[in-house]
């Protein structure tokens, strides 16, 4: 799929956003290799040549300083959403901007997963890309997919987003 070259990609969300579920599913059946601890709140996990790094954006401030150093040589990002949390929107579209005006992220891809679709009352992706003014994002390409972690709808739709952009 991605190759043999390596791959960078660090998953960031709020808590409860889905991150694992998702990681998990795009993991299944495969034998993983979980990196020793390299910070508290971050886990990087090993598969074939994609190293994916993640951690929750809501974690703990003090921490926050340190993830610019997991940037280096990222070539996707991924951001997950729950798309009933709508009170937390306006954390993610600031901690977004924060993210995408890194200068070693400034030639990142940008996937964003609207999941929890199947939940009553989700946001849809125009609407969250609407509140996180997505348009507004220049220097990132940048894509939004709407999607359901646990049964894996629309995982594999983002995933070809970023295999399509691949250098
Ligand atoms: P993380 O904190 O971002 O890693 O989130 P998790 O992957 O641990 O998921 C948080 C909770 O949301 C868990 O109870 C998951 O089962 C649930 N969850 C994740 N994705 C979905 C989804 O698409 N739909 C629903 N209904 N629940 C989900």
């Amino acid at each position: 799929l991605f190759g043999n070259e390596e791959h960078k990609i660090v998953i960031v969300g709020l808590d409860n956003a889905g991150k694992t579920t998702i990681l998990y599913q795009f993991l299944m059946n495969e034998v993983v290799h979980t990196s020793p601890t390299i910070g508290s709140n971050v886990e990087e996990v090993v598969w074939r040549n994609i190293h994916f790094i993640m951690w929750d954006l809501g974690g703990q401030q003090s921490l926050r300083a340190a993830w610019s150093t997991y940037y280096t040589n990222t070539e996707f990002v991924i951001v997950v959403i729950d798309s009933t949390d709508k009170e937390r929107l306006s954390m993610i579209r600031e901690e977004l901007c924060k993210m995408l005006s890194n200068e070693e992220l400034s030639k990142a891809g940008v996937l964003i997963y609207a999941n929890k679709q199947d939940l009553k009352g989700s946001m849809s992706a125009s609407e969250i890309s609407r509140e996180l003014n997505l348009t507004s994002i220049k220097q990132q390409q940048w894509h939004i997919q709407s999607c359901c972690a646990l049964t894996g709808e629309g995982l594999y739709q983002g995933l070809e987003w970023i295999v399509s952009r691949l250098k």
